[in-house]
């Protein structure tokens, strides 16, 4: 295997890739759904907890001072891991979902008006399509879907016809979380602009596998969450360009989040602290920071480079399983394949892989439009992470081909 890193080496950094389920050794390829966790992430939570622990922002005294110190620096580690222009930009939320809803109620309440559209695609993840509708509801705006070609890509002759002097939003993740596909944000962005409209960027699928930056893709609003990038559950991102997120009102009212509150009227914190109400997770965003830490130690492009040749060689060996069908073929693609083997249900092909000890995703993904799109109620999902390997993709290749006679 031609990795630019030392795997073997690597995978001892995540204890649980060692252990074994239904006595065979785990192969873990249900990365997109969550990654597994170093041991320095996992040191940090413990570490964090057992000698510095206090609540941030709050207090005078020396663990408060520390754990303040720890949570607002791992807001610049977001910040240069995304290239914004500055910490102000880094709103930390629990996840790719909230960062959505976030937006979806604070853009929603602030710019847009009954009859304004929102323009998403046929194959965003249900956390970048529901929000939209709940905006639907409450304000009465026009949700737009942009279809996508078989190939899995973003049909862009009838994306360029949707807009109309209503669009405001264009919502659209960088990767599929299915399919692999990657979006051309560069140049969604420049077509969007272009229409006077602002661009959000679910980045839940390409935080962990490319390098991705805020200015040169020149985004109004980013999201990701930490679990999918090595980090803790529970913490996530909202990168949002600083002049938008300043005209925006809060989402959620608490401490934290005001600079004067009284019965007859209440000011607002700065940026960021406007969106963060309540005690953050200031753990979470310590141990996210480690994780994020961790990655560019390797080299995002070196993890980028393994995870390519991994998906190159998946779709190889799948491709060869009597009786596949695998899901879109985008031009460029991350580490994600989906399909589906004749007459077989994916649940219980799932079921006798997971026995085998190989856990990989089935069912709809949270992807119930893109489902309906190419006619079937489900999926089989393999994933890859950086510390993945070739044999863990044979054997699920030779898992496939036995289970297969079986039935
Ligand atoms: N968007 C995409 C593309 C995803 O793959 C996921 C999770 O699978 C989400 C959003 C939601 O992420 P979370 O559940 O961490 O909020």
């Amino acid at each position: 295997m031609n990795t630019p890193y030392d795997i073997n080496a690597l995978r001892e950094d995540f204890p649980i890739l060692s252990r074994q389920v239904y006595d065979r050794p785990l192969v873990y390829l249900d990365n997109a759904a969550t990654t597994q966790k170093p041991r320095c992430v996992v040191d940090a939570i413990s570490r964090e907890y057992y000698s510095v622990n206090a609540n941030v922002h709050r207090g005078i005294h020396y663990l408060s001072q520390e754990a303040t110190r720890l949570h607002e620096e791992a807001r610049e580690t977001m910040r240069s891991f995304l290239n914004a222009a500055s910490t102000a930009e880094i709103v930390f939320t629990r996840g790719t979902t909230e960062s959505i809803n976030l937006l979806a109620t604070s853009y929603g309440e602030t710019f847009l008006k009954e009859g304004d559209e929102v323009i998403v695609s046929e194959s965003e993840h249900h956390s970048n399509i529901v929000p939209w509708q709940l905006l639907r509801d409450r304000k009465g705006i026009v949700l737009k879907v942009i279809p996508i070609t078989d190939a899995g890509e973003l049909d862009f002759d009838a994306f360029e016809k949707l807009f109309s002097d209503r669009t405001r939003l264009v919502s659209l993740a960088h990767v599929s979380n299915v399919l692999g596909t990657v979006n051309p944000i560069r140049r969604i962005a420049d077509m969007v602009h272009a229409h006077g409209a602002h661009l959000m960027v679910d980045a839940a699928q390409s935080v962990p596998h490319r390098p991705v930056d805020v200015a040169a893709l020149d985004c109004d609003f980013l999201a990701f969450s930490g679990h999918k990038v090595y980090g803790p559950t529970g913490i996530g991102v909202l990168y949002g360009r600083e002049a938008l997120l300043e005209k925006m009102v809060p989402y959620q009212g608490g401490g934290e989040m005001i600079s004067r509150v009284s019965f007859a009227h209440t000011t607002y914190e700065r940026l960021p602290y406007k969106f963060e109400a309540g005690t953050p997770d200031y753990v979470g965003t310590h141990a996210l920071a480690v994780a994020l830490d961790y990655v560019n130690g390797i080299g995002m492009q070196n993890i980028q480079k393994h995870e390519q040749m991994l998906t190159a060689y998946a779709l190889e060996k799948l491709s060869a399983v009597p009786g596949i069908t695998i899901y879109g073929h985008a031009a460029e693609r991350e580490g994600v394949v989906a399909f589906n083997i004749e007459g077989i249900h994916h649940m219980d092909m799932g079921t006798l892989l997971d026995r085998l000890g190989i856990a990989i995703r089935t069912g709809h993904h949270c992807a119930q439009p893109l489902m309906q799109h190419f006619g079937v109620e489900g999926m089989m999902r393999a994933s890859f992470a950086l510390y993945n390997t070739t044999e863990e993709i044979d054997a699920l290749a030779a898992g496939l081909n036995r289970l297969r006679q079986m039935f």
